[in-house]
């Protein structure tokens, strides 16, 4: 027991490991989890590098009421089949770069599996106020892994959404518990690849970052979109364009506030009059509009171009998006009276005083982007090997399939690829051969892009990494082996 505690007793309030515990589990920002936890280490006594015993030795020496109640979420989900005892991949060493809610959440199952867990994230705050829709298996997965007590406003009422922020601290506070080693301030730059005795590690930047030094066997790229790693091609589907505005204001969380309804998804073919009485009265052209009360007023629409290039959001007209949307050809003011009349209108003029909140750089939260592309990943696995190493890689989260925002889909179909990458890194811990784990992974994959909360199953508390819990039909050999031959790359050379 670490020698910084001054009087032991499980309920005695001025242990000030539990004190550490609680604001650990308070924090509001990267830093202050990081913070925290690094305390809590030291005043238990515990090296967090030590992973394979974190966890246990957390939960002999935090002997805390509060902690307890966190254990028994853990340990009922440690405690599934599918992890083995967490002994599934003991000899893996995985390696996931980005910190966003896709990447933290796989990690957390890698490391449920008994793995090396080591993820790489180049941002140092977490600072996305923009809200994410869940659809309901992810309430159920994030409340299992104690969501709740991380953040006391989730789930409560008819909230079926989470701002990115909120998300990726719960989910970097699960990780750190459970043994996961999470990097801020590191950029992953690329594989290098094994030569004399070491094995797989990462090129990064800083280069002196000692992550640089840990060797792996399993790469996720959770990256977010467009972020596509070597060895894996993306498909572009171009559909009309679509231009997607967010806007997020502030929060005083007043009771005058908290009676303004929520816009869970306004699209303009169900309800015409709404939108033409916007367009009349504003000048304002949406094709949809969804309003979040989370720890913003949180807006995301669809804007028609026309309406934009006549409220003077958009100077100039191109039919090429890029030069359409390039910041040159945006008229930043205007833009934010375009969101904030919006956001009035659609409310009924309820929300009182409506601020921007503040982006990182300090601006006014509010972004223009181009959803007439989307880009998905034609394959989610790859294997390569050098000098008779093999690495498996994979794509998790936006990298793999680019989310539709409005329709909600990132969170949910993220945390599916994250359990079926889960599913996959499994069976590679457990020595199948390398081509049926492609070709299992790749079968499952084809299922993603089709998937809404009707079609998969509705018995969320069965659901785990094991595919067959979660997808209706699924088929996990309707790909064979032969036909993923592509998706693998054992060129003996370097
Ligand atoms: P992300 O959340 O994008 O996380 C990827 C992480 O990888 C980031 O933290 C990034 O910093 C890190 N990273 C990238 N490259 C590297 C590297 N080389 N080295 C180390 N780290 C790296 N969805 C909605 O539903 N509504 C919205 O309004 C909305 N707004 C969004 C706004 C932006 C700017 C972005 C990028 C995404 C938005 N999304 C929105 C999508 C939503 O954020 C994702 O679906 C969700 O966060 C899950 O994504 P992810 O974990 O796959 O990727």
């Amino acid at each position: 027991m670490g020698g910084l505690l001054t009087v032991k007793g499980p309920f005695d309030p001025v242990n000030p490991s539990h004190a550490t515990f609680d604001l650990f589990v308070q924090a509001q920002s990267c830093k202050d989890v990081k913070h925290h936890f690094a305390e809590l280490c030291k005043q238990l006594d515990i090296n967090p590098k030590d992973f394979r015993s974190f966890y246990g030795k957390l939960k002999e020496r935090l002997n805390y009421w509060k902690a307890k109640a966190l254990w028994a979420k853990l340990d009922k989900r440690a405690s599934h089949a599918d992890y083995q005892q967490g002994k599934a991949c003991t000899k893996n060493k995985c390696l996931v770069l980005g910190a966003g809610p896709c990447g933290l959440r796989v990690a957390i199952e890698l490391s449920l599996l008994g793995a090396q867990v080591v993820v790489l994230e180049k941002r140092e705050a977490f600072t996305r106020n923009n809200v994410l829709h869940l659809w309901p298996y992810t309430i159920c997965d994030l409340r299992a892994l104690g969501a709740k007590k991380f953040y006391g406003k989730f789930c409560t009422g008819s909230l079926d959404h989470i701002s990115i922020r909120q998300l990726q601290l719960i989910l970097l506070k699960v990780s750190l518990l459970l043994g996961v080693e999470v990097h801020t301030g590191v950029e992953f730059q690329g594989l290098i690849e094994p030569s004399g005795d070491s094995g797989w590690t990462a090129n990064l930047q800083p280069r002196s970052h000692p992550a640089s030094a840990f060797q792996f066997d399993v790469f996720i790229s959770a990256g977010g979109g467009r972020f596509v790693p070597d060895g894996f091609k993306h498909k572009e589907l171009r559909g009309k364009l679509a231009i997607g505005i967010t806007a997020n204001f502030i929060n005083r969380n007043t009771a005058e506030e908290a009676q303004v309804a929520e816009i869970s998804g306004v699209a303009r073919i169900y309800n015409q009059k709404f939108f033409q009485d916007l367009l009349a009265q504003t000048g304002i052209d949406l094709e949809n509009i969804v309003y979040y009360k989370d720890d913003t007023h949180y807006f995301v629409m669809t804007a028609k171009k026309k309406s934009l290039l006549k409220k003077g959001v958009i100077k100039q007209d191109y039919s090429n998006a890029d030069e359409l949307l390039a910041p040159v050809n945006v008229d930043r003011e205007a833009l934010h009276s375009y969101a904030h009349d919006a956001a009035h209108f659609s409310t009924g003029g309820k929300l009182p005083d409506l601020q921007f909140a503040r982006s990182q750089s300090g601006q006014p939260d509010v972004a223009m982007f181009d959803f007439t592309c989307m880009h998905r990943a034609e394959n989610a696995s790859f294997v390569k090997e050098r000098r008779g190493k093999k690495l498996l890689m994979a794509l998790v989260g936006d990298c793999l399939v680019e989310p539709f925002w409005p329709l909600g889909t990132g969170i949910a179909r993220g945390f599916l690829a994250a359990f079926d990458t889960a599913w996959m890194v499994r069976s590679w811990g457990m020595g199948i051969p390398h081509l049926k784990v492609l070709a299992e992974r790749e079968s499952v994959y084809q299922l993603l892009s089709q998937t809404t909360p009707e079609n998969t199953s509705k018995n969320y508390a069965a659901y785990s990494i094991d595919p067959k819990t979660r997808y209706q039909r699924v088929n996990l050999s309707a790909i064979h082996s032969n036909q993923v031959r592509n998706v693998r790359d054992l060129s003996h050379s370097c």
